[in-house]
């Protein structure tokens, strides 16, 4: 039998050794020189042999075994590779021949195959799911970007006495929650009558829908419908199915970096889509449950409503009318109010005047 000269290394300490390569039936010996006082004795079978980098005439060829991936086999005898290459022709397959490369390949085409599916028609269906999966730390860049597109520019309204209103209402309705979720509200110097939950919690009313209310008790229930939407997570799917693709690459890597790229592209887009109907049912079932609770009255997003209908009965793409729009009918929210929870103001006058007069 044929030995080769060659090197062998492994892995565990720095020490080359000489060795005599063999190759035979049942796989490919490597002895120590007889001169050398450490021991080599292998025997590698070919299945388990890999090419540390492809054969290139002129540089040694470099072999490994996966039992045993740190060690390292140099040899440069030409014949060697052509010894090697009738006992173990499966390492000189190039490009799809290989079987590894046409594993890995079939695994891209099926990922890329479900991701396709999954956009096409999974995206609207899981996102509710979807949503629990997302790091809080991207749901708050992502909120922080989409409250930016949102405010475009327009004033925070801080007035200190009726931030401090604000504060007094959105505490009154987090202490009746069990596990109250961190919330940002604040009031916007715009005129139109709406009011916005966004992902991580933040919510936003416009000076337009504060002007419109005509008690403390109805700011009250607009909050509550909207601590609904952050509760049921409602902001995060609708960006996530503005986000699609973005969301589906980052949860695969797990890196952040393309949703919150994408939010920032989709933000003012995000805005135009709206909550779907059972959204808003959820949203107004957990805001008159939340009211209960907080012991607040429980009508008054009913004759907010109603208020607002009869000052603006056609609601077909009225510009001051977004709020009621995206909203369900007043007559289904009349006959899923169910019994009337009355309470104790929800602030004092005082504190209501301030509130109204944030923006001024
Ligand atoms: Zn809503």
């Amino acid at each position: 039998m044929t030995g080769y000269r060659g090197e062998f290394n492994d892995g565990r300490t720095a020490a080359r050794h000489l060795v005599m390569v063999t190759l035979d039936d049942k796989g490919l010996g490597i002895v120590s020189d007889p001169d050398n006082p450490a021991r080599i004795e292998r025997l590698w079978s070919y299945s388990d042999l890999r090419l540390i980098d492809p054969p290139r005439k002129d540089t040694p060829l470099r072999l490994t075994n996966s039992n045993e991936a740190d060690a390292r086999l140099r040899l440069h005898d030409g014949g060697f590779l052509d010894g090697l290459q009738q006992r173990a022709p499966h390492l000189f397959l190039r490009g799809l021949a290989r079987p590894r490369v046409r594993r890995n390949a079939i695994i891209v085409l099926l990922s890329f195959f479900l991701v396709v599916l999954f956009l096409w028609q999974g995206v609207p269906r899981l996102s509710g799911p979807l949503a629990r999966l997302v790091p809080l730390e991207w749901e708050q860049k992502i909120g922080a970007i989409v409250r930016d597109r949102l405010l475009a520019g327009a004033q925070r309204c801080e007035a200190g006495a009726g931030t401090a209103a604000l504060d007094e209402l959105t505490r009154r309705l987090t202490l009746a929650m069990a596990a109250p979720p961190s919330l940002t509200v604040m009031v916007a110097d715009r005129g139109m009558v709406n009011a916005f939950a966004m992902p991580a919690g933040n919510i936003v009313i416009f000076r337009g829908l504060l002007k419109s209310t005509e008690s403390p008790e109805e700011v009250a229930a607009v909050l509550a419908h909207e601590i609904g939407h952050v509760y049921h997570r409602h902001p995060l799917q609708l960006a996530m199915r503005g986000l699609g693709i973005g969301m589906v690459t980052d949860l695969l890597t797990g890196d952040g970096s393309a949703l919150v790229e994408l939010a920032g592209e989709l933000g003012g887009l995000l805005l135009l889509l709206s909550y779907n109907r059972d959204m808003e049912r959820q949203a107004d079932e957990f805001g008159r449950d939340l009211l209960r609770r907080a012991d607040l009255p429980t009508g008054a997003m009913t004759r907010f409503f109603a208020r607002l209908h009869k000052k603006m009965p056609s609601t077909n793409g009225d510009n001051i009318l977004g709020y009621l729009n995206s909203h369900p009918p007043l007559e289904e929210r009349m006959a899923a109010g169910g019994e009337e929870h009355a309470g104790p103001p929800a602030l004092d006058d005082e504190a209501w005047r301030a509130l109204k007069t944030i923006c001024d």
